[in-house]
């Protein structure tokens, strides 16, 4: 992918994409600030959030395993895919065994991390994004710039021009209600005729295997009740060990995300039930990746993120950039820390620097991660898996110098001498190579003709 700096760098010439974003993201940031606070335990909710992520992850194998057996004996199918290619086969094998070349999908990001549109387009199935601002993007060849509202970079103008181009010939209005109209014209004959719905989820309840979505347009639910399969991709950080459990995170979500007090549409689903809903249910738990982040101690807590988007709104560096510069689906201040963790370092390695470690995102958090502290967990291993050989070396010899008293003492004799020819009115101005690169655009204080070391002693005598 390419580097963050450079992507950034196009994306801020953009004045338009600014506008956008400013506009938003002060919009979503004052209603979530009046909601939040509203709920006087808010702190204590965030504790709860917290500690049942914690819970979660530390217990992943059982719940998994229990969440199976509940849901294959409500009626549903459980498959598990290690990898993206894995979820996308299975998704386009359930699909062409019920002999779809079309499947209405309901907004979700993991679907997009996966890749799953092109992958059915690959095997001759058509996927059709249902919710409004995925299918302004999908109609336009375009791609999400923010978790919650993908298509925070349009304006009105441009998503009517982009309905006239397409899916509504002739629309001239740019009013929000005539497009939802043209939008909902055209998507009622597609959930009618769609034989296979598929979705991400929320959370997914080990206890009784019951699958939740939230989601504010209904599209949502008309995908997963309407077409007689229907397909979940669940990422298996995402299970809560109790129903009761929803209880936190319906209170956290939506304050969190768009400033709402709850969400407008809540949808859960337990197997199949005779007459009401899909009469085949496929739930895909997936991995890719996410087994690997489980492992690190420091940037496992990236897996309690619930998709809220409130880091995004608050961070100095995404509200500039926008979501594309970011180069993947999970932009702003939670994909600096997942993505390169999800594709592992070396893939993405400017990503945990884009930020100013200003520790908004922080403060925000429903789930309390602690992304300062993972982005500079991440910087490090960056600097280890990128950094020269030559910077390595010093490295290691400045810390065996600096991990010895009488050695330390040493270095700072000889570094004493050897400075002399370089100190030019009281500073070092110009260091030889490779110091050189230090030195030309700072200069340095000597080092003193005494150190407290030396003083203590003589001190002491
Ligand atoms: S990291 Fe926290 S604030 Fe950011 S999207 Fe995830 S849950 Fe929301």
């Amino acid at each position: 992918m390419t580097g963050f700096p450079e992507a950034a760098r196009v994306e801020l010439a953009n004045v338009q994409l600014r506008t956008n974003l400013r506009n938003a993201t002060d919009t979503i940031r004052a209603k979530r600030a009046r909601v939040v606070t509203e709920v006087p335990d808010w702190e204590e909710l965030r504790e709860a959030g917290k500690a049942i992520k914690q819970d979660v992850l530390a217990h992943l194998d059982e719940y998994l395993l229990q969440f199976e057996s509940a849901v294959e004996a409500a009626g549903g199918c459980v498959h598990w895919a290690a990898t993206a290619a894995d979820a996308n086969a299975v998704v386009a094998d359930v699909a062409r065994g019920h002999g779809a070349d079309e499947v209405v999908k309901v907004k979700s990001l993991t679907t997009d991390e996966i890749g799953l549109n092109d992958a059915l387009a690959a095997a001759g199935i058509n996927a059709i994004e249902t919710d409004f601002a995925e299918l302004i993007l999908q109609l336009d060849g375009d791609w999400s710039s923010h978790i919650l509202v993908p298509a925070i970079h349009r304006n009105r103008r441009e998503i009517r021009d982009v309905f006239a181009r397409t899916i509504a010939p002739g629309i001239a209005s740019d009013d929000p209600q005539d497009l939802a109209e043209a939008s909902r014209v055209y998507l009622r004959d597609r959930f009618l005729a769609a034989r296979v719905g598929v979705s991400g989820a929320n959370f997914g309840i080990a206890e009784t295997g019951t699958v939740c979505v939230v989601e504010s347009e209904g599209n949502g639910r008309m995908c997963t009740t309407l077409p007689p399969v229907l397909v979940t991709i669940l990422g298996i950080e995402k299970l809560l060990p109790r129903f009761s459990d929803l209880e936190v995170f319906l209170q956290l979500l939506p304050r969190s995300a768009t400033g709402e007090r709850m969400n407008p549409y809540t949808s859960l689903w337990t197997g199949v039930t005779d007459g009401d809903g899909p009469e085949e249910l496929h739930v895909v738990l997936l991995d890719n990746g996410r087994t690997r982040v489980l492992a690190d101690r420091v940037g496992r807590q990236a897996l309690h993120c619930i998709r809220c988007s409130a880091c995004l709104n608050v961070c100095p560096v995404y509200s500039r950039t926008g979501g594309h510069a970011y180069g993947s689906v999970y932009p702003g201040p939670i994909g600096a820390i997942l993505t390169p963790q999800l594709r592992g370092i070396e893939q993405a390695p400017s990503l945990p620097f884009a930020s100013s470690l200003c520790g908004a995102c922080y403060e925000v958090c429903p789930v309390k991660i602690d992304i300062p502290q993972v982005l500079l967990h991440l910087r490090a291993k960056a600097v280890q898996a990128t950094a020269p050989r030559s910077e390595r070396t010093l490295m290691a010899a400045a810390a065996w110098v600096f991990g010895g008293p009488s050695r330390f003492a040493f270095a700072q004799r000889l570094g004493r001498v050897a400075q002399r020819p370089f100190v030019r009115t009281g500073r070092l101005r110009r260091l030889p190579p490779p110091l050189s690169r230090w030195t030309r655009t700072r200069d340095l204080k000597p080092l003193p003709a005494q150190t407290f070391r030396s003083w203590w002693k003589r001190e002491r005598r």
